[in-house]
Formats: structure tokens, C-alpha cells, sequence
């Protein structure tokens, strides 16, 4: 372009200057200067409608005008730009198109969703799993096509790390995930996934766990209830022994049963529905009692910390079972003398409920699958422990059942915390009650008065327990 510009400015002086020197050997400089100029202007003025016209015309295959110099230098450069243009669109084109080719193929339906939460763009799938219609939502709040609450919870809550399922708006008999990933400024993906047959999968596997451990129960009572009839008996020392163990192994089985059935329960629904406050001092002296009998002679220093104030809404039974398991866990894995501190407190963040104690500790690597059914660290311990290796699993259901979350903090040789934080909507303001037999920790230290039947059969089940 500066170049056109200065061969322009030569071409005008060269006519002005020629057309003077000529004027001047025909004595009319000025005339020549003029018409010179005139005729200049002229072929510009044609030069540049060519142009215009060209620029102007819809045929994009169509040929720039012919023109000498910096004129036809000109139309060269722009068909140039022109041509890289149209094939720079051309493969934007081929992109969007194979773009909109592989979106419709895939099976999970994709929304774009601007800032004003309005959809922008959605993908074929979209229209046949949650019944949206191209024509007609285009551009509409997201929230007016998917109305479930708790879609609409889901969808203005800050954080998505985990995806929520729900039936499909378009057929109640589909069950979708919703997954939701934020970009650019305020803009979202939403994508949403048929899963109704993992859920019929997840289902069966469900009712076969519940239906199997349902029908173990039975057997279980009857082979018990022999064995206690057996041990009562006078019968040689060496057979008192081996139903002793088969008593033992009988108990562990009911409680593995009564974990599984329990796990099962809370399987079934993501929610709870007979919520009501429950007196947290009651439920943790309860706890303590069964703490003692389940740490015999062990000698455990504990201690607690339960803000008498404030109780908590939830379900009471499955409160207690994952808080038992907690203090359990605790008396289990502490050796002898060790301290345990049970804390229940409420601050700007929630409430809180704490187990501390300073046993063996856990390595890091294990923390974040120890919420995973039969996951133990050490096998033997475990096992030796009496555990069933469901306890953290029924913790971290019934936490989030209750829209509480589970943290677990452990060092080796130095001890573990486990902490239960509740959301504070969920807190109460505390009844007093003149019932509430206060714990007394010295109490449960002294190792008078235990029966030593008491060393091999807690009186606890040490996972289900609730309170009577
Ligand atoms: P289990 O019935 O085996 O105790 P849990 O699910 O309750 O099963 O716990 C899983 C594993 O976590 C246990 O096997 C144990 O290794 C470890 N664990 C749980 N609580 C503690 C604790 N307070 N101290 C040390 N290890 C613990």
C-alpha cells in the first residue's frame, strides 16, 4: 500500500510536470497544468469505480479488473487478501460442520449455556433426551426446560465436582446425569448422560446384597442361639473352646450382616425424610458407654468436648451408627493407655463432630480410599480388631445423606483425627433435658467391674448400635 502510494504520487507529478513543460513550448502552461490534471483525475476516478464495483459484485470466483500499474498492483493485492481470506473461512467452515457432525453422533446430549443462563447451543442428543425443540427454546433460561428443584440447586451452587442424577424431564423412566463444567466467563457445559441402565445394574446389585444378608440373619440366629445353648453346657474344655470361637466368628458374621443391610439402607435413597433434631449429648454418652465395653480393659484416657448448646437435625439412628463407628474405630486402633477426644462444636463454617486419637496413625497413601467397602490398611489388625471393614463406608453415606462431609487427617506414629462438618442450616438450638446422664470419662477409665466375658463379647454391636 505505500507503495501504491508513492507511484500515485509520482504518476501526478510526472503528468503535472510533463503537461507544464509542454504548456510552456506551446505558451498555455496553465491550460496544459489543468487539463492534465482534469484527465489525471479522470482516470482515477474510473480506476477506482472499477475497483468499487468489483469489491461490490457477490461473485467471490469473479477475476479483479485488468489496470496498468500501481492500479492493477492494487487489485492483485486485494484478490490475494481475498483468496486467503475465503479459504481461512472456508476451513472454519469444515471445522464447525465436523464439529456439529461429531456432536450429534455422540450419545450424551451437550448444552452451552451463556452467563445470563440462557442456552446458546445444544447438541442432537439434547433434543432426544431431555425434549428440547430447536425452533422454540433457543435462547431460553435453561432453568425453565430442566425445573426439577434439584436440578435447579445443583445448577446455582458454585461447585460441580461431582455430577447429580435425576429422572429426564422428557421420560420419567430415563434416568440422567447431570455434570456441569464452567469456562470462559461465566459460560457453562452442561452435559448430560443416559444412565438408566447402570442404575438398573446398580439396583440389582443392591437388592442382592439386601435380599442375600436379609436372608442370612436366620440361619445365623438359629446357629447362635445353639452355641450359647452348647456353652452353658458342663462339656470337655477343648470343645468349650472351639464353640467359644464359633460363637466369636458367629458374632462377627451378624455384624457383617447387619453392616451390609445397613449399607444397603442407605443405598436406597439419597436423601433423608425423617428429620428431626437429636440431642447430640445423649447420643454421644450413649456412644461412650459402648466405647468402655468395646475398649475393656484397654485403659483408654478419653475426653470430651461436646458444646451443650447446639444439637443437630438429622436421622438419629444413622447419626449415631456413623459417630459410633468413629469412636469405635478410635477404642480399636489406639493401644493400650492411649488418649481419645471426642469433640462436638459449632462455628461460622458448620458444625463440627471429632474423633482424635493418638494411635498408630494411617500413611497418606491410604486416607483417600479408606471410605471404600472391605479397604483396610492392615488386614491382620483389622481383622484381629473385630471390624468388618464397612465402618467408614456407612460414615460416608450417612454424612452424605445428612449433606455433611468426611475429613481424615492421620500421622504415622502420631495418631488420627476423623471429622464429621455439617452445614450450619442443619444446627438447632439445644433442649435441655434432666435426663441427660453426663458422661463422666474417669468412669469409663477404671477398669473395675468388667466382667472378663465382656474382653471377647462386646455388648455393642460396634457398628449398628443405637440408642434404645
Ligand atoms: P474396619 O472394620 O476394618 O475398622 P473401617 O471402614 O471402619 O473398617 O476402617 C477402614 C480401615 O481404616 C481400618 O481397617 C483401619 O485400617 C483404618 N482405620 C480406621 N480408623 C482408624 C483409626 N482411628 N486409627 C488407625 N486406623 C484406622
Amino acid at each position: 500500500m505505500q507503495k501504491n502510494r508513492h507511484s500515485m504520487f509520482t504518476s501526478l507529478l510526472l503528468v503535472s510536470g510533463s503537461s507544464f513543460v509542454l504548456g510552456l513550448a506551446f505558451g498555455y502552461p496553465s491550460w496544459f497544468l489543468a487539463l492534465a490534471l482534469i484527465a489525471w483525475s479522470l482516470y482515477q476516478i474510473r480506476q477506482f469505480n472499477k475497483l468499487t464495483d468489483w469489491l461490490q459484485s457477490r461473485d467471490e470466483s469473479q477475476e479483479p479488473p485488468e489496470a496498468p500499474g500501481h492500479w492493477g498492483e492494487l487489485f492483485d493485492e486485494l484478490s490475494r487478501i481475498q483468496r486467503r481470506q475465503s479459504g481461512r473461512e472456508n476451513r472454519l467452515r469444515n471445522i464447525i460442520t465436523r464439529f456439529q457432525e461429531s456432536t450429534s453422533a455422540l450419545p450424551d446430549a451437550i448444552l452451552i449455556i451463556d452467563k445470563s443462563n440462557n442456552m446458546e447451543w445444544w447438541n442432537g442428543s439434547a433434543n432426544r433426551l431431555l425434549g428440547l425443540s430447536n425452533k422454540d427454546d433457543r435462547g431460553k433460561p435453561v432453568m425453565n426446560l430442566l425445573r426439577d428443584p434439584r436440578f435447579i440447586r445443583y445448577y446455582k451452587r458454585a461447585q460441580y465436582t461431582d455430577p447429580i442424577t435425576l429422572p429426564s424431564p422428557a421420560h420419567t423412566d430415563i434416568q440422567i446425569q447431570y455434570q456441569i463444567t464452567r469456562f470462559g466467563e461465566g459460560d457453562r457445559i452442561l452435559v448430560a448422560r443416559d444412565v438408566s441402565r447402570l442404575m438398573r445394574l446398580e439396583q440389582t446389585r443392591q437388592d442382592f446384597v439386601a435380599n442375600a444378608s436379609h436372608e442370612l440373619r436366620t440361619p445365623l440366629t438359629v446357629i447362635r442361639g445353639y452355641l450359647e445353648t452348647f456353652l452353658d453346657q458342663e462339656l470337655p474344655r477343648p470343645l468349650l473352646r472351639g464353640l467359644g470361637s464359633m460363637q466369636q466368628q458367629a458374632r462377627r458374621m451378624e455384624n457383617l450382616v447387619s453392616d451390609l443391610l445397613l449399607l444397603s439402607r442407605l443405598e436406597a435413597s439419597h436423601q433423608i425424610s425423617d428429620e428431626q433434631p437429636i440431642q447430640l449429648q445423649s447420643v454421644v454418652n450413649h456412644i461412650m458407654e459402648g466405647a468402655e465395653q468395646l475398649g475393656n480393659e484397654k485403659g483408654h484416657r478419653f475426653k470430651l468436648d461436646i458444646d451443650p448448646d447446639h444439637d443437630l437435625c438429622g436421622q438419629e439412628i444413622e447419626l449415631h451408627s456413623a459417630f459410633s463407628n468413629l469412636v469405635y474405630n478410635a477404642v480399636r486402633y489406639t493401644p493400650s493407655e492411649g488418649d481419645i477426644s471426642v469433640k462436638w462444636w459449632v462455628d461460622d463454617q458448620g458444625a463440627h463432630f471429632s474423633v482424635k486419637d493418638n494411635g498408630p496413625g494411617i500413611e497418606s497413601i491410604h486416607l483417600p480410599r479408606l471410605t471404600e467397602r472391605f479397604y483396610r490398611v492392615d488386614e491382620s489388625r483389622s481383622s484381629a480388631s473385630g471390624g468388618t471393614g464397612l465402618g467408614l463406608a456407612i460414615v460416608k453415606h450417612v454424612l452424605a445423606r445428612h449433606n455433611g462431609q468426611l475429613t481424615i487427617k492421620s500421622k504415622i506414629g502420631k495418631g488420627s483425627t476423623f471429622a464429621c462438618h455439617f452445614p450450619l442450616e442443619m444446627v438447632v438450638k439445644a433442649e435441655r433435658h434432666d435426663d441427660d446422664d453426663d458422661f463422666d470419662g474417669n468412669e469409663l477409665n477404671s477398669a473395675e467391674g468388667r466382667s472378663s466375658e465382656m474382653q471377647t463379647q462386646p455388648a455393642v454391636n460396634n457398628r449398628t448400635a443405637a440408642p434404645e
